[in-house]
């Protein structure tokens, strides 16, 4: 087991240092968690396994089901996908409203709010049964069918979605929106409120260290090159307005949400999973980014 000792040891020295930022408090489910929870898993693309501290217990993975959700309206739709919203790292914050008046009602990227409503409208125009069907979606990515939707959670978000209300009818305004704004953000707020754990989340995401293809029954999910396409974004935008320090950094294709995940891929290697409630100033995992800097300043392997 290669990198058992090494993460157990970088576990216990982040562990060990004060635990800085502030827990998603906008969002109140997220700040009844505790903040000392912490968690870490990997799963290599030759089969080794290993989770230490909290890595089995369930958290909201927040926006980290952008990507979930992104790869299915990519696999319904292809290239067409990119008519509907652009590739670029937006550099303003990730429930930001100030670029779509220029740009028209077209998102930046699928990982800002703005862009993964557009996702969310796509497939409720696409799929007859959207909600469980992304789920079976997901579900399909691992052996471990164990996640699923916190209506409490949802609730919790959509009694002060005020941003995300804003943003979803300001992008109907432009005709980017094709449902009805209420349907579309009800199923954002689903999609949000997903739960899993580091374990179960470093499974989900081996399709994508993995050229497309699942680890536990070699489907592939998505083509080659769509899978190359969805690290490049994670990459590029998937640590909301610090993405490029991410790269700094770590240098992984990563993806983090506000309830202190990140899942973090390096191509035909490894998956890597890390939970910790408090955020940092721009949102991302205060442990969770100490942890992932020494992961891969200590194996000196990063993409780069
Ligand atoms: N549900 C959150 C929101 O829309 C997602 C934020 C995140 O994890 O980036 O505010």
């Amino acid at each position: 087991m290669k990198y058992k000792e090494l993460i157990t040891q970088i576990f216990e020295k982040v562990h060990s240092t004060e635990n800085q930022g502030e827990k998603a408090s906008y969002i109140p489910e997220l700040a009844k968690v505790a903040s000392e929870n912490f968690g870490v898993h990997i799963s290599t693309t030759d089969s080794e396994q290993f989770g230490f501290g909290d890595f089995q217990d369930k958290f909201s993975i927040q926006s980290i089901s952008k990507v979930f959700s992104l790869a299915l309206a990519y696999k319904l739709l292809g290239e067409d996908l990119w008519n509907r919203l652009g590739v670029e790292p937006s550099g303003t914050g990730f429930n930001s409203l100030v670029q779509l008046e220029n740009d028209k009602g077209i998102p930046r990227n699928p990982f800002i709010n703005a862009g993964a409503l557009v996702i969310a409208d796509i497939l409720l125009s696409h799929l007859e049964n959207p909600k469980e069907e992304l789920l079976a979606f997901i579900r399909s990515l691992s052996a471990n069918k164990d996640i699923n939707y916190s209506t409490k959670i949802a609730y919790s978000e959509k009694s002060v979605g005020y941003r995300n209300i804003a943003l979803c009818n300001f992008i109907k305004s432009f005709g980017n929106i094709e449902n009805e704004p209420d349907k579309v953000l009800d199923f954002y707020f689903d999609i949000c409120s997903l739960e899993s754990t580091c374990e179960q989340l470093s499974a989900q995401f081996s399709f994508l260290a993995n050229n497309g293809k699942t680890a536990h029954d070699n489907t592939q999910v998505l083509t080659i090159s769509q899978s190359k396409r969805i690290n490049a974004l994670m990459q590029t935008c998937g640590f909301y307005d610090e993405s490029g320090e991410f790269a700094f950094k770590v240098g992984l294709a990563g993806k983090s949400g506000v309830g202190g995940g990140i899942v973090a891929i390096h191509p035909n290697q490894y998956v890597i999973t890390v939970w910790s409630p408090k955020l940092n100033a721009k949102g991302n995992s205060y442990r969770g980014m100490q942890f992932l800097e020494a992961f891969t300043t200590a194996t000196q392997q990063s993409i780069f």
